[in-house]
Formats: structure tokens, sequence, C-alpha cells
């Protein structure tokens, strides 16, 4: 293998970049079909309106909808911003996830986690719903990754790896304590979701949240471990809440369920704590020692 760490950082980060745009386009294609069930290999992209099959040059990220000028070339019916700038934030994850990681074995895992985050934040942003279609896979991915990341070299890269192994699970094989690491994030984040749902059902009488959450957070548990976990559902109910009661005040409803895809802000939050929160929760910790 050619030593990599010669080439220049900024041309690996465009890389990223051109990578995480194509992925990007992708990821329009699983938003549009998955939610109504439509195979996301065939048929190939059409246009919404005319019907008319998307030629390839006229398929690349973000460009061709600058050359087209955001209109379809056949039918000029205007096409809608929300792809390019679909593409354009994955590309700026992709990024983001390079820097994080470094040229790491761990790193097209992370790009995988996070990219099928962002495609549940914008399917539940649009439809209120997080498919099993990408939460069962998710969770099967978190497992298999937290079994193979530590055997890949490098320093562990799960952030709860350091504490388990020290404790009752000392002298065991890592892929077991790392197996054990994904459960009880896996039951803190699915467990805590689902406990704060059937609270509110009791407390209201109306069903507050669908289990999509639930699975989307036994992956995430999973990936991120219990600390990462906390921080994420901590930054979802957070930033949740700030907007809910916005769009409450704004809109005059006052049930905030029906006005606020929560998925969309674990989501983000599992994103966030992915890239930024192993610093966060080291300085939490260390203010208890
Ligand atoms: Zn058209």
């Amino acid at each position: 293998m050619p030593d990599l760490h010669v080439v220049p950082p900024v041309f690996g980060y465009v890389i990223a970049g051109v990578f995480g745009a194509i992925i990007g386009s992708f990821l329009n294609v699983v938003v549009h079909r998955v939610p109504i069930d439509e195979s996301i290999v065939f048929p190939n992209s059409r246009c919404p309106s005319c019907g008319a099959a998307i030629a390839f040059y006229d398929n690349i990220p973000v460009l061709s909808y600058i050359v087209l000028r955001a209109k379809c070339r056949h039918c000029k019916e205007h096409i809608s911003f929300r792809y390019p700038a679909v593409e354009l934030l994955t590309a700026a994850l992709f990024v983001a996830v390079a820097w994080h990681d470094g040229l790491s074995a761990a790193l097209p895992f992370d790009l995988i986690f996070a990219s099928a985050l962002l495609a549940l934040v914008f399917i539940d942003a649009e439809h209120m719903i997080l498919p099993n279609m990408i939460t069962y896979p998710g969770i099967i991915f978190a497992l298999v990754a937290r079994v193979v990341i530590p055997y890949l070299g490098g320093s562990p890269h799960f952030d709860d790896l350091p504490s388990l192994s020290q404790g009752a699970l000392a002298g065991m094989p890592i892929w077991v304590v790392s197996l054990v690491g994904a459960l009880i994030g896996a039951l803190l984040g699915g467990g805590s979701l689902w406990l704060m749902g059937w609270t509110w059902e009791k407390l209201r009488g109306i069903e507050a949240m669908g289990l999509g959450d639930v699975k989307m957070m036994f992956m995430v548990g999973a990936y991120l471990g219990w600390r990462l976990t906390i921080l994420t559902i901590f930054v979802g109910v957070f930033t949740g809440s700030i907007i809910g009661i916005f769009l409450m005040v704004r809109s005059g409803q006052r049930n905030m369920q029906m006005l606020l895809p929560f998925g969309v802000f674990l989501g983000l939050g599992a994103i966030a704590a992915l890239l930024f929160g192993a610093p966060v929760v080291e300085w939490y910790a260390g203010q208890f020692r």
C-alpha cells in the first residue's frame, strides 16, 4: 500500500467532499424512494414532472443543477433546491468526518453511520417517519462495526472501550467488551426513548412517538456507546424543545409532537456527538475526578 500520509491534507478533504457529494446524490434517491417503498437501485433517476430519464451528464452532483439553471432539460420544470442542498450538506459532513477520523480504518464506518443518520434526518423532516429499511440494517451495521473496528488497528475508536476494558470486563477479548458496550448503549438509547414515549402516553393519553425513534436510538446507542448516547439525547431534547416551543408559540398549535419530527433532532445530535462529543464527555467526566 502506498504511503498515503504524503498526500497533502487539503487534497484528502477535496476527495472526501467530492465523494460526499456523490453519496449525497444517492441519499436524494433514498430520501425520495424509501418512504414510498420503491427500489433505490431501479429504475434510473427520472424527472418528477415529465418522467424523462435523467442522463448521467445531467446527474452530476451540484454542478448539473447550476449548468441546467435549476430546470429540467426536457420539460423546463423547476428543480427543487433540495437536491443540491442535500448534496452540499453530505459533502460538508464527509469533510467533517474525514477531519475527525483522519486516514483511519474507522473512517469508512463513520461515513456510513453518518450517511444513514443524514438520510433518516431528511426522511423524518419530510414524512415524519424513520423507516425500518434504514434503522434495522443500521442496528446490524453498528454491531458489525463494533466487532470489526477494534481489530483494524489504531486507537480504541469507540468512546466507551477504554473504561469498559478496565472494569469487570478486564481480560475479556476486545470484541466481547465492544459488544457489551454496544448493548449498554443500545439499551440506554432505545430504552430512554421508549420510556419518554411511554410516560408521555400515560400523562396525555395519546401516542407520543413512533417506535422509529426507539429503533434509531438502538442503532445510535450501539455505535456511539453510552456516554455519547446520553449526549445525543441531551442535544436532541434540548434543541428539539427550543424549536418546538418556538413553533407552538408561532402557530398557536398546543400539541408539540404534531409539529416536531423528533428524529431530526436526535439524528443531528448523534452526528454532533460523533464529531465533537468525545472531548465534551471527557471534560464533563473530569469534573468528578
Ligand atoms: Zn422534466
